[in-house]
């Protein structure tokens, strides 16, 4: 018996399993808040953040798909505003939104702005970099700077105006960046990346089909926490006769992408059923699933 940890996959057989079990729940909305959840993450691969924002605006019954969008608003939390889920992740947007005006600067000159000063430019970003890995004091800093401004004095170009260009620019920039905590918390629901704004097709599994319109004639939007969502997996785990640690929303997620793969989807379909930033993810699941590596050796060696 292979033993799971709450991030591994489940196999084909294990997850019918489960699916099955959750028949034994009595009540009938838990028993259908449940199997949608599980679908929804061990066959569409969506994430409990995404589960738990929802609507039934996503969902596209005529083009079998869901549409997890860029934004959508979150009314989940006790005053009718963003959930506990959207204000953390609101305010760890905040708090990383702003780099200080030595970082923005960096930032710059890792770009290529200044690049036309040559030596200059050489100098001043290896300062910068010294500067923000914390190496020289600001006053050696502002020494170094005194000095490459100073170093090419026949490159053609005022180094110092080129200079104070480029710290109008990173002023520009933090300000840009500067959102305060409510303008950030009105943006939330956001999903974890660009690329997890996506498009799932669901039409393959009529039960996919079955479940999102039961469960969505039910209610409009997915109507409690995003630790509900945990919550219903745990559930389904604990009927099912498994520990709790066996497996989790993300380990639901890793057992589609199991499921997929070793179904013969390809890395790029796979990546963007799963909205994943890096090809390389997808190809993971690709290599480790044994049925795919037989499947093409099939289509190769059939005459
Ligand atoms: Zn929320």
């Amino acid at each position: 018996m292979v033993k799971h940890s709450k991030e591994d996959a489940l196999n084909e057989k294990e997850f019918e399993k489960l699916l099955q079990s959750i028949e034994r729940i009595d009540c009938d909305w838990y028993r259908l808040q449940t199997r949608f959840v599980v679908l929804m993450s061990g066959r569409l691969g969506m994430r409990a953040g995404e589960i738990a924002h929802m609507d039934k605006e996503w969902v596209n019954y005529r083009e079998g798909m869901i549409h997890i969008p860029k934004q959508d608003r979150c009314t989940k939390g006790k005053d009718g505003g963003p959930c506990g889920y959207c204000r953390s992740l609101a305010k760890s947007v905040v708090k990383h939104a702003v780099p200080t005006k030595y970082e923005a600067q960096l930032n710059l000159l890792e770009q290529g702005n200044l690049v036309h000063l040559g030596i200059v430019y050489q100098e001043i970003l290896s300062t910068h970099k010294a500067f923000v890995d914390n190496l020289i004091s600001k006053e050696e800093f502002d020494n170094r700077i005194e000095d490459a401004l100073c170093l090419g004095k026949n490159n053609g170009y005022n180094n110092e105006n080129e200079y104070n260009k480029l710290v109008n620019r990173a002023q520009k920039f933090i300000e840009n960046r500067n959102v305060s905590l409510s303008e950030a918390l009105g943006k939330y629901w956001i999903p974890k990346t660009d690329s997890s704004a996506r498009d799932i097709p669901f039409d393959f599994d009529p039960r996919i089909e079955i479940v999102i319109e039961d469960f969505f004639n039910k209610v409009n939007r997915y109507p409690t926490s995003r630790t509900t969502v945990n919550r219903r997996v745990d559930d389904a785990l604990e009927i099912a006769g498994k520990e709790k640690n066996e497996c989790s929303p993300h380990g639901l997620r890793a057992t589609a992408a199991s499921y997929h793969a070793g179904r013969g989807l390809d890395v790029v379909a796979l990546q963007s059923m799963f909205g994943w930033v890096q090809l390389d993810t997808a190809m993971k699941y690709v290599k480790n699933s044994g049925t795919n590596t037989q499947r093409a050796l099939n289509s190769v060696h059939r005459k």
